[in-house]
């Protein structure tokens, strides 16, 4: 196994990605090393707090990546959360206010049983906004949201904040 700040090292800064001023934190050199891939996905593992969780539930897109194997991990099942009009009905929907606009994401709740213990990944912990909205969403299906997981997060923008109450881990963070 890798030494995490080597790990680290694979995520990209781009600066003014997508647009002029936001430096993009970019993953794909790190999906792309095998060696990197399979760290992460044990540390996550390991970092899980508490008893046994029942369900991963990952955000599209990047969500994906990381939750479906840590749900294998696991040895759980792995549920999406997607964009809106992705999923066949019945869904539970939540809409959330994004710096411009606002964004919208489904679940078939029929895939998140009541009183489930949940673990919620995404990859990047930003302004925080993507994941209340996604602990909320678990929340309406009536299960437990017992972590919060990143592999990374942006300290500046504070994101924790959004979650505050909630066990929130992030492997590591960046300015
Ligand atoms: P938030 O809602 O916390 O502001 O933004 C988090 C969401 O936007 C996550 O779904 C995450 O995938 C995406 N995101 C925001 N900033 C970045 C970034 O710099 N790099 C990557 N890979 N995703 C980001």
């Amino acid at each position: 196994t890798r030494r995490a700040s080597e790990v680290a090292g694979l995520v990209r800064a781009v600066p003014d990605f997508p647009e002029a001023g936001v430096t993009f934190q970019d993953i794909t050199p790190l999906l792309a090393d095998g060696e990197a891939l399979h760290d992460v996905v044990r540390s996550l593992a390991r970092s899980v707090s508490g008893p046994q969780v029942d369900l991963v539930v990952g955000m599209e897109a990047r969500g994906f990546l990381l939750g479906a194997p840590l749900a294998i991990e696991l040895g759980v099942g792995f549920v999406p959360l997607r964009k809106e009009g992705k999923l066949p009905p019945p869904v539970e929907a939540v809409t959330y206010d994004l710096e411009y606009g606002s964004a919208r994401l489904e679940v078939r709740s029929a895939t998140v049983p009541a009183g489930a213990r949940v673990l919620v990944i995404d990859d990047v912990l930003a302004t925080g906004g993507t994941a209340a909205a996604a602990v909320d969403l678990v929340e309406r299906c009536g299960a437990e949201v017992v972590d919060v997981q990143f592999l990374l997060e942006i300290d500046a923008l504070a994101g924790r904040e959004a979650l505050a109450g909630r066990a929130v881990t992030s492997l590591w963070g960046v300015p």
